[in-house]
Parts: C-alpha cells; sequence; structure tokens
C-alpha cells in the first residue's frame, strides 16, 4: 500500500487516537488494530469531512449514505475472523474503507454498490493505496454475485427486513455472514455461520442502525435517493 508521506504527518496521531478509542470498546485483536493503523480512512471520505475521519462515529459521505463507525467495523471483523485464503462478498461498497480492511486480511473481496458515484470514489481511493485484490460492481446486491460464489465471508453493511436468500445460497461450506437485521429504524446484528450443510443464526450485538438495504430483497428503493 502506497501512503503520501504528507498524509501520514498530518493524520497519524489521530489514526492512533482511533485505535486507542477502538479498544477502549473491548476489541484488542492486535492483528485487527493495525489494519486501522495500516489504512487512511480520510483518503475514503469527501474532503469537508477529512476533519472527522478519524472520529469513532458514522460519517457522511454523499448521496444519503454514511461511512460505517469505525468501531462497528471492528466488531465486524473480529466476529468474521477472515484470513488471508477467505474469499469475501461486501454488500454495501459505500466509501469502500471497510473494503480496504477486508481487502488486507483476506485473499480477493468482491463489493457491491448501489450508486455508481460511490463506487467510482471507492475506486479512486483503493487505487491510491495500490489495493489490488478488489473487484467492484455497481447493481442490486439483494441478488449476491452469483458469478464468483460461493464466499467464505459475506459482510452486509446496510440494514434488511430479512436475510436475502441469495445470501445463504452463495455462503461457503464453513462460512461466516454478518448482517442487520430489523426495522428500518433500529436493527440486530446477525451472524450467520454455515456448518455441514446447515446454517445457524446467532444475534451478536443487540442494538444498531445502518442505512436501509435498498433492493428487489430488501427495501423497496426510495425516489428521494434514487439514483437511477
Ligand atoms: N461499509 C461502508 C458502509 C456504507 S453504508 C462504509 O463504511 O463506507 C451502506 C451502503 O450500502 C451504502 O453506500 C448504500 O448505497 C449501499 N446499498 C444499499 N442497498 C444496496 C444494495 N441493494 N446493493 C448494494 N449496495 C447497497
Amino acid at each position: 500500500m502506497a501512503v503520501e508521506p504528507l498524509d501520514e504527518r498530518s493524520f497519524a496521531g489521530y489514526r492512533r487516537k482511533l485505535i486507542e478509542e477502538i479498544r477502549g470498546r473491548g476489541i484488542d485483536d492486535l492483528n485487527i488494530l493495525q489494519l486501522f493503523d495500516q489504512v487512511p480512512r480520510h483518503l475514503f471520505l469527501p474532503e469537508g469531512v477529512w476533519p472527522r475521519a478519524y472520529e469513532d462515529a458514522p460519517i457522511p459521505i454523499g448521496y444519503g449514505q454514511t461511512a460505517s463507525q469505525p468501531s462497528l467495523q471492528a466488531l465486524y471483523l473480529s466476529v468474521l475472523q477472515t484470513t488471508t485464503e477467505d474469499k469475501v462478498l461486501e454488500i454495501g461498497t459505500g466509501s469502500g474503507f471497510l473494503t480496504s480492511l477486508l481487502a488486507l486480511a483476506a485473499d480477493r473481496v468482491y463489493s457491491v454498490e448501489r450508486i455508481r458515484e460511490l463506487s467510482v470514489r471507492a475506486r479512486a481511493a483503493l487505487d491510491r493505496l495500490e489495493v489490488k485484490n478488489v473487484a467492484l460492481m455497481v447493481g442490486d446486491g439483494t441478488i449476491g454475485w452469483r458469478k464468483y460464489a460461493p464466499f467464505d465471508v459475506i459482510v452486509v453493511s446496510a440494514a434488511s427486513p430479512s436475510i436475502p436468500a441469495a445470501f445463504i445460497d452463495q455462503l461457503a461450506e464453513g462460512g461466516r455472514m454478518l448482517i442487520p437485521v430489523g426495522t428500518r429504524e433500529r436493527q440486530k446484528l446477525v451472524l450467520v455461520r454455515r456448518q455441514d450443510g446447515e446454517t445457524q443464526e446467532e444475534i451478536i450485538h443487540g442494538e444498531c442502525t445502518f442505512v436501509p438495504l435498498l433492493g428487489r430483497f430488501a427495501w423497496a428503493s426510495e425516489t428521494a435517493e434514487d439514483p437511477t
């Protein structure tokens, strides 16, 4: 990964502070904390919000969407325990920040985003950091990405009323998936594991609020934020 020296100087201190905050929330896996040290989050965000780039908070990225809270992403990574052998499907590229963390932790990442402009911006940031093992697609992620299935890990970064069947179908044996399931206002984070052909669900986080998963097998898109 290539990081420009000026960015390093001006943001490294904030990044360390963010890592301490993530640790304060109980995530002390060094491999995961190191990922947050390696990727400059501000490069994935619009310049106007750079002063807030290392806050442990969701940050607006335009088009009615937000980059997820870093400590929540750290929780995702610690639950999923991604290895460099794993093929990952991410639904909701958004800023591309989590995509870049997953790219460092996994073999290959396939990430789907419904808003073209966000996907284009994420690609620019990934290219700037010379991240090579990511494929991006613009489209409705509620049908998964059949061409590259099955996936060892499925990461859903938007809230769904239920678990779309395609995600279960495209989860490999031994695979893990995290998805926020609930109402549009409030969701529970559900871990799905596939073992011996059976899937098991477990709630691992009680209360969270993600932007909605909009598509054929989740919520209908609203005209106001529909880019198409
Ligand atoms: N991990 C990302 C989260 C972005 S928010 C980050 O930290 O930046 C969730 C994203 O899911 C939004 O960008 C939204 O546009 C996208 N999304 C919502 N419904 C989708 C769908 N059906 N298919 C693909 N992406 C979708």
